[in-house]
């Protein structure tokens, strides 16, 4: 039997032959393509040629594209549809993955040629986006330890490799809570409930095996639980639950593993020079430094929290009218924030839902893409890894552009959240590649025959992660390294955030916000309460987001701390955290820094970007309006298709003229 994860794939777009590819054929997939990767990368430092820059830095480009192809297919198998098999797998691919990397960036014959080809830079005519390649390359190599000596070196390979490790168990670990909890309903219970909930409990509930409905800790399920049900009981149970997510003891409890991982990246900072893990982690980042990030958010911080103290005298009033003593608590927030919103913006997320049908937000997203970049989508009929699935071909003047794969519904086997992920990357060296981008969600599936509602918020979501597609099919540049988006973590967020400000575009919305029953647009009025009530309530969301992002920026910016949760209180209580608000994602639960450190000190990063994308769309405002043909094109040239062949602030300044300040973001909040 031939792998078929190892052979060509004779299929529409070489998309990966998902039908054929079982479970088992990973594992040797992995160990040859990656000892064909070491071989390569062997083949690469000891060339007796002289370095030059195709020899070495283009040679390193290619030399684990096959070990790449593998896991770009497996880890999105691991992420949307996990298995215990896969996770297995995934836990013994993280450690040699991990070996691997280090080994590359530890090869002193490796780096001295890279070193060399650095020190020759300005004679070597390199074009901008290779002198960009070899910056960042040799960049990559100091940071990840090249130039440690003897017994550091060898510590450094070790905390690589248990970071890996750890990160890993994190995510496993909140997977396993977030599956273990359920609260079952009885008929009472669905009392104050709007259908759609109604329904999602009951398909949760059939999931699960129960007799009735139930709720989950799926986002999408949990969140309208705690906005809409009266039973102040069922809110306080479900709400500690969500909250205590990989901090309920036993064997998935993640509390030791949060200290022992910010122990490890501090003793790993200090090996490299760097005064703090956030140090380390910023100079590669926009914003550089964690005074700069700790500035913003102070500055977001200081107008968000009196909006949110405001919000919530309000709201505790609204309890105590209610004939409950005692204070406003953190499960009261989402369903009294919801009642208020009913008397003030006479807006009631069930009487909005009908208008965001899944397939025709689909088609608002795609119908933007068309109207901004000449984008045209077609429908593919082709073997996926599950049956919820859909692909589409973009293609633009009858060239192909990409395939996107739309994998929307919530379902045990997929992890919780909303990703883009790149299944295949745009490049050109080595063969013109275009790429095969995916976008999970984890929307409530409907019943059987029934179409697919949305909660605006699920829109945007769509909206977003369609933001960070449009980054990956537009890409082009020629080195996958700096591809799509392949860049700085707090420029990242800027297409799909700014991607997100066209559902709030009226002509968008009266063309797709179509009633699932009716087939009628939306009307003006519901529209505008719709789009008025985009700034409620953003004191609590600001608030919610800044916290977390000051807990992880303080967890990273000095000495690790003894007590991860000791040191997030302490840091709650500096700020003075209003009382029934809690950070957006507990430490046990904080899978954007714990399982993995792509946002390790950088979960500001969101806010960072929205910086950039309140003060981008402002631009479509003061030119010819959101499809300004002229901005739409340089928003392409300068940020969706240069990946990170320049500095990010360069992108933005070619786009934009000048930088932002932080005003078009406190405006777009309403905290102006
Ligand atoms: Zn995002």
């Amino acid at each position: 039997m031939t792998n078929p994860l190892l052979s060509d794939w004779d299929t529409p777009f070489q998309l990966p032959p998902f039908a054929e590819i079982s479970d088992d054929d990973f594992e040797a997939a992995v160990h040859e393509t990656l000892a064909s990767a070491r071989a390569a990368v062997d083949a690469v430092a000891n060339n007796p040629e002289a370095p030059s820059f195709e020899n070495t830095v283009e040679a390193l480009e290619l030399a684990d594209a096959d070990l790449g192809r593998v896991l770009g297919v497996f880890y999105n198998l691991a992420g949307a549809d996990s298995t215990e098999k896969r996770q297995e797998l995934q836990r013994a691919f993280s450690p040699l993955l991990a070996a691997y990397s280090s080994d590359v960036s530890m090869n002193k014959e490796l780096f001295e040629r890279v070193e060399t080809l650095w020190q020759q830079r300005d004679s070597l005519n390199l074009n901008d986006e290779q002198a960009r390649v070899l910056e960042l390359c040799r960049r990559g190599f100091v940071r990840a330890g090249a130039q440690l000596e003897g017994d550091a070196r060898e510590r450094h390979r070790e905390i690589k490799a248990r970071l890996a490790v750890l990160g890993t168990e994190f995510g496993q670990n909140l997977l396993a809570d977030e599956r273990e909890w359920s609260m079952p309903l009885s008929e009472d219970d669905l009392e104050g409930l709007p259908d759609f909930v109604i329904a999602a409990a009951r398909s949760a509930g059939e999931a699960l095996g129960h007799e009735g409905p139930a709720v989950t800790l799926s986002r999408s399920l949990i969140v309208p639980f705690l906005q809409f049900s009266p039973r102040r009981e069922l809110r306080k149970t479900a709400f500690e639950a969500w909250v205590a997510r990989g901090a309920n003891g036993g064997e998935t409890d993640n509390r030791e593993i949060t200290r022992e991982t910010l122990e490890l990246r501090a003793e790993r900072a200090a090996l490299l020079g760097y005064d703090s893990y956030a140090a380390y982690k910023l100079e590669t980042e926009m914003a550089k430094t964690p005074e700069a990030v700790h500035d913003l958010l102070m500055q977001v911080w200081n107008k968000a929290k009196p909006a949110a103290e405001a919000d919530a005298e309000v709201l505790a009033e609204m309890l105590a009218k209610d004939g409950i003593n005692g204070p406003l608590e953190a499960w009261d927030w989402f369903y009294y924030a919801e009642k208020r919103r009913l008397a003030e913006h006479d807006l009631d997320e069930a009487e909005l839902k009908p208008y965001f049908q899944l397939d025709r937000m689909i088609e608002a997203a795609f119908d933007c893409a068309n109207r901004l970049f000449g984008l045209e989508a077609r429908a593919l009929d082709v073997p996926l890894y599950h049956p919820d699935c859909c692909a589409w071909e973009f293609t633009r003047n009858g060239e192909h552009i990409a395939v996107f794969i739309g994998d929307y519904f919530a379902r045990a086997s997929k992890r919780s959240g909303a990703w883009c992920s790149a299944m295949r990357s745009q490049k050109k060296l080595g063969g013109d590649v275009r790429p095969i981008v995916v976008n999970v969600c984890n929307f409530a599936k409907p019943p059987e025959g029934e179409p697919a509602l949305l909660s605006y918020d699920d829109a945007r979501t769509l909206f977003h992660e369609f933001g960070h597609a449009l980054h990956q099919m537009l890409s082009d540049v020629t080195y996958e390294s700096i591809s799509g988006t392949s860049v700085a973590r707090d420029f990242v967020e800027l297409p799909s955030q700014l991607y997100e400000h066209w559902l709030e575009v009226p002509e968008v919305l009266e063309k797709h916000a179509i009633h699932a029953e009716t087939g009628e647009a939306i009307p003006a009025d519901l529209m505008k309460r719709l789009l008025d009530a985009q700034t409620y309530n953003t004191g609590f969301a600001t608030v919610e987001y800044v916290s977390s992002a000051l807990v992880d920026l303080a967890f990273h910016d000095g000495p690790a701390p003894k007590d991860t949760m000791a040191r997030q209180a302490e840091v709650l209580d500096g700020i003075s955290m209003p009382y029934a608000i809690r950070m957006r994602h507990a430490t046990p639960g904080f899978a954007h820094v714990f399982a993995g450190d792509g946002y390790a000190s950088a979960y500001y990063s969101y806010m960072w970007s929205e910086v950039m994308d309140a003060d981008a769309f402002k631009a479509f405002e003061e030119g010819e309006g959101p499809f300004d043909p002229a901005l739409a094109k340089r928003l392409e040239e300068h940020i969706l298709s240069a990946g990170g062949s320049r500095d990010p602030e360069e992108l933005y300044r070619a786009f934009r003229g000048r930088m932002p300040s932080v005003d078009a973001l406190l405006e777009g909040r309403g905290l102006l």
